[in-house]
């Protein structure tokens, strides 16, 4: 077949099946309001949780940083790595606890570089089901044996880890922290434990932890600190400057051998362009900001906490989550996609979430809280959802009869 056609056969099939993706396009970045085709709406999708990507300082910051360079002209290892880096990852291991650090140019990428440069043929890696794509993509280029278990289910992961040790070899556990779909957290003391008592080396992606939550020591550190974890613990910590931080890229933080192995071994790190200086220098400012205001940690709180008692009052199909992602579950691809388009139609954008991003049954809305949402528009959100959920027939069970 020509490419072409086979172009045009693949997307038929995915617009049949109610699966075709299509682009929004933005003016700016939503703060939380987005002009999108002209028409102002507030934006319940973005991962900016803590209102940092428009926050003046941290624009301000990368502005600075671009007088540095619009770019870092190699890759860290031949002439891409500044002193602003340096910066960057002396803050980043210090606001994780941890003794070093080292930036890669997306989550992406730190999360492939890390699993392959730690295990290959005759390892096995143990994941969960819901694990994000980054570490499901890694486990596989990795070679290694690859193992899942269900959700969170510690028990099937027992198991896993006692396979993996009839393989042989050095086993590496790599879960999300907080599950970026679901905004479930996982059972990380339970797993830690599980990993001392099996040998295994712990992976957790703080993605949607890092500068969330944290201990009383660690404010920002992520879900693992909050759990009470140590380095020990979790050796292998990973998380993204493009979500809470407002800015792009990612990081693994841990011990200084793990930082020099990674800076030998791992591809995604050696062979790409260095972080753009003006990316550095953001996502500095960033973590500088996040860490003396932690007023906006209480305020995204207040408003995850707002949301969940709106949503209960009205019997939505809430997950069990308390992080800013709020998924409705509504298991039908045609419903997510109507009671979306019904929302947009009232000025709110939210995320349609469709397999194969999550599991075939599990369509849902990922309704994303930010510090910088204002309580009148949680609440005018509720609102839309009590009439865009009824207009799609979403709650067909009874949903009449919990409604007030
Ligand atoms: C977003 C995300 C990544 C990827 O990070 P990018 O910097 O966007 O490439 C990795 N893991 C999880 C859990 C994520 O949500």
């Amino acid at each position: 077949m020509t490419l072409r056609a086979t172009l045009q056969a693949r997307l038929a099939e995915r617009r049949e099946r109610g699966l075709y993706r299509q682009l929004k396009t933005l003016e700016a970045a939503p703060s939380p309001t987005a002009v999108v085709d002209g028409r102002s709406m507030v934006a319940f999708s973005s991962n900016d949780y803590l209102g940092l990507a428009c926050h003046p300082q941290v624009i301000a910051a990368q502005q600075e940083g671009a007088r540095l360079g619009a770019g870092a002209t190699a890759s860290h290892l031949v002439n891409g790595h500044l002193q602003i880096h340096e910066a960057l990852q002396e803050e980043i291991a210090a606001a994780t606890g941890r003794e070093a650090a080292l930036v890669f140019s997306s989550g992406y990428a730190a999360n492939m570089g890390t699993i392959c440069a730690l295990i290959g043929r005759g390892d096995s890696i143990v994941s969960d089901k819901l694990n994000h794509a980054s570490l499901i993509d890694g486990a596989r280029l990795s070679r290694a044996e690859s193992l899942r278990f269900a959700h969170s289910d510690t028990a099937a992961l027992a198991r896993q880890l006692q396979r993996a040790r009839n393989t042989g070899g050095n086993t590496l556990v790599a879960v999300d922290g907080v599950y970026s779909m679901d905004g479930d957290c996982a059972p990380l003391a339970e797993i830690a434990g599980l990993c001392r008592e099996h040998d295994a080396w712990l992976m957790v992606d703080e993605a949607h932890g890092f500068g969330l939550m944290g201990s009383e020591k660690l404010p920002v550190a992520g879900s693992a600190a909050a759990m009470g974890l140590t380095g020990e613990d979790a050796p292998i910590l990973m998380g993204t400057l493009g979500k809470a931080a407002g800015n792009a890229g990612a990081f693994v933080a841990g011990s200084r051998e793990l930082i020099d192995y990674l800076v030998q071994f791992a591809r995604t790190y050696i062979y790409t362009t260095g972080m753009p200086p003006a990316v550095a220098s953001g996502a500095l400012a960033a973590l500088q900001v996040m860490q003396r205001e932690p007023e906006r940690q209480q305020r995204l709180r207040n408003n995850i906490d707002r949301f969940r008692r709106g949503a209960a009052e009205r019997g939505l199909p809430l997950g069990d989550s308390t992080s800013p992602i709020q998924p409705l579950l509504l298991g039908c691809d045609q419903t997510v996609m109507r009671v979306a388009a019904e929302l947009a139609t009232q000025g709110f954008l939210v995320g349609a979430i469709r397999p194969p991003t999550v599991p075939v049954g599990t369509a849902r809305l990922r309704i994303t809280l930010s510090a910088a949402h204002d309580p009148a528009q949680i609440t005018a959100l509720l609102a839309a959802l009590d009439s865009a959920l009824e207009d799609a027939g979403a709650l067909s069970t009874g949903s009449s009869e919990v409604r007030p």
